[in-house]
């Protein structure tokens, strides 16, 4: 057995300790952002294929009107409008990912309480599995760690293994975010309840709600609320990045690794997050589709970093306005800086995968200096998954792109950015393999 588990730390071997910045909103309670005066709607918010709009130019809607329906027999979810107003276009608009997409512009209706609209009441317990899976798809839910995989889909796959214990990753292993935790602080019965309807729809006994330890608040706030039978704990992980990486997080607990290439359902395990549990507590009870999320705002030159509940399609611009952006120019990134995505443009909407806005000046990834590789093996080190990014890193620069697949098994490298962190020669490993992997994707394709 590893010698991490005799020593019983719930924890996974190698990974990075880097500074977390979690105080600056940490303590905040969640607030309302307010309202935009326009949000951007892509289509395109999930993995899969993009919804179908609905709407036209000049139609009035309600918050939470369906506004595009899931793409028919395709991987694929609807959207609802996160404001009531009036569709002002239907058009290409930037999104966080580069590329334009189509997207609807709601014009906010200013005078308007913007109370979202209910559909059916529906209990859990009533419902078939099938059901309930249908209604996660109907509500227009993807998974809110980042991912952005129709939760129905996962759910469905599920239901063809045997599935035990459903595991709520409240880890929030990247510095600055603090969303899942204020969350999970915040909506204790949504998230019970969240967990109750997916234990249900995957028929899973148990269920596991795992947090770092930097996070024992949380445990305090759900003890008292958890079922008295014992069918879902909460546990505890060391505060470590990735923690929460599903294949790290699998192990931490349960001291098992996730073969390659499969899925969690292949154990018995169902992992979604925090956040997605909590919003499908607080929505499928009432038939409502997902139209805002918790999102932490937050970096350097902000009078007001904070957790804020943001409508789906909010700007970039607005939220700098909205949170005091006191600077002169900043890194602005989509989700933490290991694994998010840095953005270019003010327009660029809030998606429903976006659990954090970075505004970082001082603190931005430093422009250093990259060195030759000095062989120290730290980022061996550091790879939670075993990998040789020293070895990948010097055929990047050779373009000996397919030998990094073939012999070093590039694609297993999910890009969490722990070799580049630790290197002390600042070579920008994780960039490099990216375009090494999008190189062989190019190949196969020709
Ligand atoms: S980015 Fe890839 S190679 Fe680097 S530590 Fe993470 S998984 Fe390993
Ligand atoms: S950490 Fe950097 S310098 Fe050290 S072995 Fe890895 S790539 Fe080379």
């Amino acid at each position: 057995m590893n010698l991490l588990r005799l020593l019983n730390r719930k924890t996974f071997p190698h990974g990075i300790h880097p500074p977390q910045y979690k105080e600056e909103t940490h303590d905040k309670p969640t607030r309302r952002l307010a309202f935009p005066e326009q949000v951007i709607l892509p289509l395109q918010q999930n993995i899969g294929a993009p919804s179908i709009a609905i709407v036209r130019k000049g139609q009035m809607v309600e918050r939470g009107e369906l506004i595009a329906i899931a793409a028919p027999d395709k991987l694929s979810v609807p959207l609802h409008a996160s404001v009531e107003g009036t569709v002002r276009d239907i058009t290409l608009m930037p999104t966080a990912t580069g590329p334009k997409t189509r997207s609807s512009i709601i014009q906010t209706l200013p005078s308007s309480p913007q109370i979202p609209v209910t559909g059916e009441q529906q209990d859990y317990r009533q419902m078939s599995r099938e059901e309930i899976i249908a209604a996660i798809r109907d509500m227009g839910m993807v998974g809110l760690g980042g991912a952005e995989f129709p939760t129905y889909a996962k759910l469905a796959t599920s239901m063809q293994h045997d599935i035990h214990t459903v595991i709520a990753n409240g880890c929030e292993c990247e510095p600055f975010i603090t969303t899942d935790f204020r969350v999970m602080l915040e909506n204790v019965q949504n998230l019970l309840l969240g967990m109750r309807i997916v234990m249900k729809a995957v028929a899973a006994e148990k269920g596991i709600i795992a947090i770092e330890d930097n996070k024992l608040e949380v445990m305090t706030a759900l003890q008292a609320h958890l079922p008295e039978d014992g069918s879902i704990k909460v546990e505890v992980v060391e505060t470590k990045y990735p923690q929460g990486a599903e294949q790290m997080l699998i192990y931490s607990l349960l001291g098992v690794a996730l073969p390659k290439g499969k899925l969690p359902a292949s154990l018995g395990l169902e992992v979604i997050n925090v956040a997605t549990a909590a919003e499908i507590g607080a929505l499928l009870p009432n038939g409502q589709g997902f139209i805002e999320r918790t999102v932490t705002i937050t970096g350097d030159d902000l009078e007001n970093p904070g957790n804020y509940r943001v409508p789906i399609g909010t700007s970039l611009q607005h939220i700098l306005d909205e949170t005091g952006f006191v600077g002169e120019e900043a890194e602005l990134i989509l989700g933490g800086p290991m694994m998010g995505q840095p953005v270019a443009f003010l327009d660029t909407p809030v998606h429903k995968g976006t659990g954090a806005v970075l505004v970082l000046d001082e603190r931005a990834t430093p422009n250093r200096n990259v060195q030759p590789c000095i062989k120290c093996a730290m980022c061996v080190e550091a790879c939670p998954i075993h990998l040789n990014p020293s070895a990948l890193g010097l055929l990047a620069y050779k373009h000996r792109y397919q030998e990094m697949q073939e012999q070093f098994h590039l694609n297993n490298c999910f890009e969490c950015g722990s070799c580049s962190f630790v290197c002390p020669s600042n070579i920008p490993l994780v960039q490099l393999f990216r375009v090494a992997k999008a190189m062989n994707r190019e190949r196969k394709l020709q």
